[in-house]
Order: C-alpha cells, then sequence, then structure tokens
C-alpha cells in the first residue's frame, strides 16, 4: 500500500522547453569562464572569455533522495563556439559509477560525447527535439549544441549517482565536435590539436 507520505511526494512542475526554464526554480548558470579549461584552442578561448558568454544552464530537482528515488534535471545550451569547437556542458561521471541515466531531447540540435572509462572508447550519438539517449554506467557524458539554436533537454537518474566533474575535468574527452565547412565533425583531441598547432 502507498503511504501518504510517499503520496504527499506527488508533484507537478511547470517547465518551458523553448527557454529551459522551470517554474519557481532557479537555474545554475555556467559561463564561459566555468566550462573553460575543456575547450581545445586555448587561444580562441582567451579571446572569447573577455565577453564571457553564457553557455549553459541546468535546472536540478534533487530533493528525492534514498533507496528507489530519482533525481531530474533541465538544462539548455546555447548556441556558439570556442574557435571551432561548439558550446557544450563540462561532462562528468557518475560518482556510483553503475548508474545509467536517459537524457530527453526537447529542442534544438545537439549530440552526446560518451566515453566509457573503463576501455576509454568513446562514442557520438545525437540528442534532439523528439529523442532520448540511454547514457549507461561506467560513462563520461558530454551535451554539445551543434545547431543554431538552443538545445533544451531532461536527465533522468537514480538519486544515488552523484556527480563526478573532476575524474573529466582532469582527462577530457577523446574527441571534440567542431565545425569545418559548416556542418559539425567528431575528430580525435590529439588529431584536432595537431591541426592547432599546425
Ligand atoms: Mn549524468
Amino acid at each position: 500500500m502507498i503511504s501518504a507520505t510517499e503520496l504527499d511526494r506527488a508533484e507537478t512542475l511547470r517547465f518551458d522547453p523553448l527557454t529551459g526554464i522551470i517554474a519557481g526554480r532557479a537555474p545554475t548558470s555556467r559561463y564561459l569562464v566555468d566550462v573553460g579549461a575543456v575547450f581545445a584552442d586555448r587561444q580562441a578561448y582567451t579571446q572569447l572569455v573577455v565577453k564571457n558568454p553564457l553557455v549553459y544552464e541546468v535546472t536540478q530537482v534533487e530533493e528525492h533522495n534514498g533507496d528507489g528515488q530519482v533525481h531530474y534535471g533541465l538544462g539548455i545550451i546555447y548556441p556558439g563556439k570556442v574557435g571551432s569547437e561548439y558550446f557544450m556542458t563540462k561532462g562528468h561521471l557518475h560518482e556510483w559509477r553503475p548508474a545509467a541515466e536517459v537524457y530527453i531531447g526537447l529542442r534544438g540540435r545537439g549530440m552526446m560525447l560518451l566515453e566509457d572509462e573503463r576501455t576509454g572508447e568513446c562514442r557520438a550519438v545525437a540528442l534532439a527535439g523528439n529523442s532520448t539517449v540511454y547514457v549507461p554506467g561506467y560513462t563520461a557524458h558530454r551535451t554539445v549544441n551543434v545547431g543554431d539554436e538552443p538545445l533544451v533537454y531532461w536527465g533522468i537518474l537514480s538519486s544515488a549517482a552523484g556527480h563526478d566533474y573532476g575524474t573529466v575535468g582532469e582527462r577530457n574527452f577523446r574527441k571534440v565536435i567542431v565545425e569545418k565547412d559548416g556542418r559539425p565533425v567528431v575528430m580525435d583531441r590529439d588529431e584536432f590539436l595537431r591541426e592547432l598547432e599546425a
């Protein structure tokens, strides 16, 4: 039987799929200076950070904790690039490594970089409006806006998952997503760094 205390947790939140805002909730805003270390082109970063544009915002709904509970959050990545690398999130692993996550795209045109931390294998998959991405456990994930409008999406995961930004912060992802001839291209980071130096 469902107890009254469990039913008391039922809630409706209203959100705007165009702005990525949940009514009554304040987003966490990530400006370029907050995200900066992850972009490959340091010269382009140094030039753009003077303006310090807003790169992405996330509104987390995390008040349900304990066995069986879930956390969820609404993300919005603004269109833009640092050099030829598209605006993206810092990326993270889950502290509880087996914890998977479901992303649900609402608006825009994006991609996710998924990197298995055990094998180093890195893949890019599409995340756009009317699509979902299943992020398996043990997989570092980063969301990238490859379009010219905001990319808006939900992420839903176990309340026990937790976030580990440090491991990705030290290593970064093996692949980058950059614009070439007006189109997004997935490249090995090392190859892109060699191009930048050439
Ligand atoms: Mn996650």
